[in-house]
């Protein structure tokens, strides 16, 4: 664990005079390049805090020189992804700000649930999951899916019990995935909150768990 490096920059901008862009980092992990409110930075340090357990237990830490950047709009690559993605060419997140990612929740909430900081929050954690993930997987194996797979376990495994009991209610029908073949990219990007549910069910089945995620970054998974 490194050492606590919080070195917050606050900005007004003159159009918005009760936003701040706060630039600062977390845990000496993470650099918050830009954050729209105040509130917003403590939430992505709370996402750190709160993960960083949980993927020590996958054996998976944040890496060096992380950043992530709190967007109004979507960027570029955020297709298959809700909120945001995570860049492994600069090691970098993007993600929508709270406002913007209750804007774009709003027509179709994720999960079914209606977005709340804590569902907000656990984007942030799918995300640092994809970066944490990243460095580990052995040299060559597919691991879009196999990431995928991880991002939503801690995703989900990281979220308040009464939090998760909410969506897995609107999902009682499933039992998570029976194996690894069933387990595929097109089953993610048809329905990305099914593929995590389905994931988080099967990942709690005895003798998946971290064994299961190990196992995963060794081989990954088909991308298909
Ligand atoms: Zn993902």
């Amino acid at each position: 664990m490194k050492g606590v490096a919080l070195l917050v920059v606050l900005f007004l901008f003159r159009d918005a005079p009760d936003a701040f862009a706060v630039q600062g980092a977390c845990n000496g992990a993470v650099a918050v390049v830009a954050a729209a409110t105040a509130e917003e930075y403590e939430s992505v340090c709370a996402a750190v805090r709160s993960c960083t357990p949980f993927l020590k237990s996958l054996g998976l830490v944040l890496p060096d020189g992380l950043t992530l950047t709190l967007d109004d709009t979507p960027q570029g690559k955020s297709l298959d992804h809700a909120f945001g993605y995570y860049d492994p060419r600069s090691n970098s997140i993007h993600l929508l700000n709270y406002r913007a990612a209750l804007e774009a929740s709003r027509a179709a909430p994720s999960f079914g649930v209606p977005l709340d900081p804590a569902i907000w929050r656990s984007y942030i954690i799918h995300e640092l999951a994809h970066a944490a993930a990243e460095g580990k997987f052995r040299r060559g194996v597919h691991r879009h899916t196999a990431s995928e797979y991880i991002a939503s376990v801690s995703q989900l495994a990281t979220l308040a019990p009464d939090e998760r009991a909410r969506i897995l209610e609107n999902y009682g029908e499933l039992g998570g995935f029976d194996g690894e073949e069933d387990i595929t990219l097109n089953y993610y990007l048809l329905d990305p909150a099914r593929f995590a549910v389905n994931s988080f069910l099967h990942y709690l089945k005895p003798g998946n768990g971290d064994a299961f995620v190990r196992r995963l970054l060794l081989n990954g998974l088909p991308d298909e």
